[in-house]
């Protein structure tokens, strides 16, 4: 099955929601961020970024359905009218002419339950909002599930490097997109347009030449079991810490070998939209991505990843002494 038509949207989804993204990060000031129960901070370019990318993905697929990240009922409540007028306006400047109403029922259309049969959506429309917020790395990550498997997946990376070493060349343009869908490779191109490249992982096999990736985020990924699960695996290179899924991105190009999410408590359920998009990128472009068990994630049951714990990503070749050295680590 061909979803030439489903990246073509995608992309172009991503691309414009990036470039909002960076407006409002440009423009970053205090008041345009507020607590929601969670307390993850929720910036205007969060709302803003799911209000565009929802319109494009309506206005070329109307009947499918989308699981994102955010709703619009803080906005609607007349305390934060501040906020949902700079939402509208950010969105206008992207999409000219639509009205406050149907700017905040676009965010609403995301409620979706997701689920393991037919096609649907999944938007994180910024994901990594604490990098956001520091001016450091996020993502806009849009993926297409079919019958509970992930077959697209785009992820905007408005401040990431194309280019080589950790990171990129940190002289080069910051902006680069990744996209893959399944079957047909994972590409790499600059935000700011160009030929797409397609990405590879590492071919590193010794453990000890490897190096990692993990959140910036002490509190979404344990560090200190994953420096207890670097030492058992030889690994001397400093951990890389970079927010979002730009840590798969990082992965899919050979930036790092491994990238590890290992969970701070027992009872959290990854989101979908934090890893249905990264993970085809690297699964396309060689490398592997499962539980801390070795399990394969399942994208087939909804809002949650809530059969599986943590994430592991590696360059494959890596996988089974990593997951090895994870389990052991963590005594599971
Ligand atoms: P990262 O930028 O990789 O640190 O991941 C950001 C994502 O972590 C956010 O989008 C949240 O959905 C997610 N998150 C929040 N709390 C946790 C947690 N306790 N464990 C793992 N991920 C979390
Ligand atoms: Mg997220």
């Amino acid at each position: 099955m061909s979803y030439a038509a489903e990246r073509r949207i995608a992309l172009e989804a991503v691309e414009k929601a990036s470039f909002l993204c960076r407006t409002v990060q440009a423009n970053l000031v205090a008041e345009a961020s507020m607590d929601k129960r969670d307390k993850s901070p929720v910036t205007v370019a969060d709302f803003g970024a799911q209000a565009v990318v929802t319109h494009i993905l309506r206005g070329a697929f109307p009947d499918l359905p989308l699981v994102g990240e955010e709703d619009a009922a803080a906005l609607r409540d007349p305390e934060n009218h501040a906020l949902a007028s700079q939402v509208v306006a950010h969105v206008r400047d992207t999409l000219p002419g639509l009205g406050a109403d149907e700017v905040l029922d676009l965010i609403d259309y995301g409620t979706f339950e997701g689920g393991s049969s037919g096609r649907h959506w999944t938007l994180d429309p910024i994901d990594g909002t604490k990098g956001f917020l520091r001016m450091d790395q996020y993502a806009v990550a849009l993926a297409l599930i079919e019958d509970g498997e992930v077959v697209l997946g785009v992820l905007g990376c408005p401040n990431m490097p194309m280019g080589g070493d950790l990171g990129g060349d940190p002289d080069g343009e910051p902006g680069c997109l990744f996209i893959a869908v399944r079957g047909e490779g994972a590409f790499q191109r600059a935000l700011s347009g160009g030929d797409e490249q397609p990405v590879r992982v590492t071919d590193i096999s010794r453990t000890e030449a490897a190096n990692f990736c993990e959140s910036v985020e002490a509190a979404h990924s344990s560090q200190s079991d994953s420096a207890q699960v670097a030492q058992r695996l030889g690994i001397t290179a400093e951990p890389f810490r970079i927010d979002s899924q730009c840590k798969y991105g990082a992965v899919s190009r050979g930036d790092a070998s491994i990238y590890l999410r290992l969970p701070t408590r027992k009872d959290y359920e990854e989101k979908i939209w934090d890893h249905a998009a990264g993970a085809i990128v690297v699964s396309e472009a060689g490398g592997k991505v499962t539980d801390v068990m070795g399990r394969d994630l399942d994208f087939s049951l909804g809002r949650t990843l809530r059969n599986n714990s943590g994430v592991i990503v590696t360059n494959g070749v890596l996988h089974d002494p990593v997951i090895a050295a994870v389990r052991e680590v963590l005594g599971v």
